[in-house]
């Protein structure tokens, strides 16, 4: 296998817990690669993969706007990616505020799922939870900040894991989108299957 190019979008939230989680699974995996963060359209286009980290997702996804990675990832609909919390809610078609309601942001709207934002409340702000993941092997300790959950999903959505039935890990080909952060748990297997996916994808 070449040597696979990976990008961690740059623009804000946690993104060097993301690099080093990359890097980690990369190894765990035991192939070739590198990880950088990326901010602009010309590096984007050159990654096999991207992942979109957790902050503030009207700032991201203003940004991916701004810079035309919006745009180029509705046009190839190609490359894997993998968003985290504000990274899942910029992929998502559709976009409602627990307490807001139905709102607008700029979103690349190619993750065919209705997500509510901040869906767990004040006293949900922030907190670890056990999770059952199969297509990871099983159990993995989630951590939620802010987090939003998916709210609806469309046909070719498969749900990853359910937390007291609500969806907040997806999967759509070759697009992994979790509510809560990979990049903190110290766990590299959501990364892993994220790479495994480039892998297969080639
Ligand atoms: N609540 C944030 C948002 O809606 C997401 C929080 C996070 O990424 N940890 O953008």
């Amino acid at each position: 296998m070449r040597n696979i190019k990976i990008g961690v979008l740059g623009f804000q939230g946690a993104i060097e817990e993301h690099v080093e989680a990359t890097r980690r699974a990369l190894k765990e995996v035991g192939t070739s690669g590198e990880v950088n963060v990326v901010k602009k359209l010309e590096e984007v286009e050159k990654l096999d993969g991207l992942i979109i980290p957790g902050g503030e997702s009207t700032v991201i996804g203003s940004m991916m706007k701004q810079m035309g990675i919006i745009d180029y990832l509705r046009q190839t609909g190609g490359i894997p990616l993998f968003g985290t919390c504000a990274g899942m809610i910029v992929l998502a078609k559709k976009i409602r505020d627990r307490v807001l309601g139905d709102t607008s942001q700029p979103t690349a709207g190619i993750l065919d799922v209705t997500v509510e934002r901040n869906s767990f409340g004040r006293q949900g702000d922030s907190f670890e939870a056990e999770l059952e993941i199969p297509a990871i092997g099983g159990l993995y300790r989630g951590v939620f900040i802010r987090a939003p959950i998916v709210v609806n999903v469309g046909d070719k959505v498969e749900v990853l894991c359910r937390l007291n039935g609500r969806i907040v890990a997806v999967r759509q080909e070759k697009i992994i989108a979790t509510a809560f952060h990979p990049e903190l748990a110290n766990d590299p297997r959501i990364h892993m299957f994220f790479i495994k996916k480039i892998i297969l994808s080639d």
